[in-house]
């Protein structure tokens, strides 16, 4: 079987994120990426509002600054709950300015240039997507849980849906998570995503699983790619839950204005 490819981004030290080096150059018009720890000696570019991470007040000025940063209107987050919904912002996008909390889901679509779609994640997948012959993109938080209710395949219906995108259109990127070596999960985790059930705790690479329930989807393998960042071992200045970080970083996608 091949193999989906794993794609190494840059970083764009103006924002402090980093990119996907192919998307950047073939599409001029999006806007995507994930922030990292930023530099030493700074307060950590933490984005995190709900749970137990950081100060409110604090990373909603972090939230502005990235705005501003990336020149966008608006921005769409909402709180995670680790599921599958995913919603559209077509019919009021255009009254969306700053920072718009939205309800509780764990994925946002849009075709609407200016705006700013996010997810936060701290060793979880920020799931990119984009279908260039319409303009569109997404943004997925999957966690395994995420993942086991099926968060992949509701981000593709809703582009099919809101923007008559098909599979074979789409590109899709699993961005900085944890890694395939660092992350070790119970045997009730693969039986959730229905994948061979070891007899005992086991690595599982989670954006390998995600990359082929977009490939069973109709999604080309070949416009699958794959991280190389590890919020663990590869020293790319992320936070990981694991490590016991409380801060999280933030995977961005939009159309630019
Ligand atoms: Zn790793």
């Amino acid at each position: 079987m091949d193999c989906v490819r794993i794609v190494t981004e840059f970083t764009e030290s103006e924002i402090s994120a980093l990119v996907h080096p192919e998307w950047f150059e073939a599409f001029p018009w999006l806007l995507q990426g994930t922030t990292t720890r930023g530099s030493a000696g700074a307060p950590p570019f933490d984005f995190g509002l709900f749970g137990e991470t950081s100060r409110p007040r604090e990373a909603r000025e972090r939230w502005s600054t990235l705005q501003q940063r990336l020149g966008a209107r608006g921005v769409v987050y909402s709180q995670q709950v680790h599921g599958a919904d995913v919603c559209e912002y077509e019919e009021h996008s255009s009254g969306i300015s700053g920072l718009e909390l939205v309800d509780p889901c764990d994925g946002h679509v849009t075709s609407t240039p200016g705006l700013l779609l996010a997810v936060t994640a701290a060793d979880c997948v920020p799931v990119f997507v984009i279908d260039p012959e319409r303009r569109a993109v997404a943004v997925l938080h999957a966690g395994w849980r995420g993942a086991a209710a099926g968060v992949i395949e509701s981000g593709v219906k809703k582009m099919a849906s809101a923007f008559a995108s098909r599979a074979e259109d789409l590109r899709l990127h699993m961005g900085p998570a944890i890694c395939g070596t660092c992350y070790e999960v119970g045997p009730e985790v693969f039986a959730a995503l229905r994948e061979p059930v070891p007899d005992r705790p086991a690595p599982i690479d989670l954006r390998h699983v995600l990359a082929e329930h977009a490939v069973r989807l109709g999604v080309s393998r070949a416009a699958v790619t794959i991280s190389a960042h590890c919020t663990i071992c590869t020293e790319s200045g992320l936070f990981s839950h694991r490590k016991g970080h409380r801060e999280r970083q933030v995977g961005y996608i939009g159309v630019l204005d």
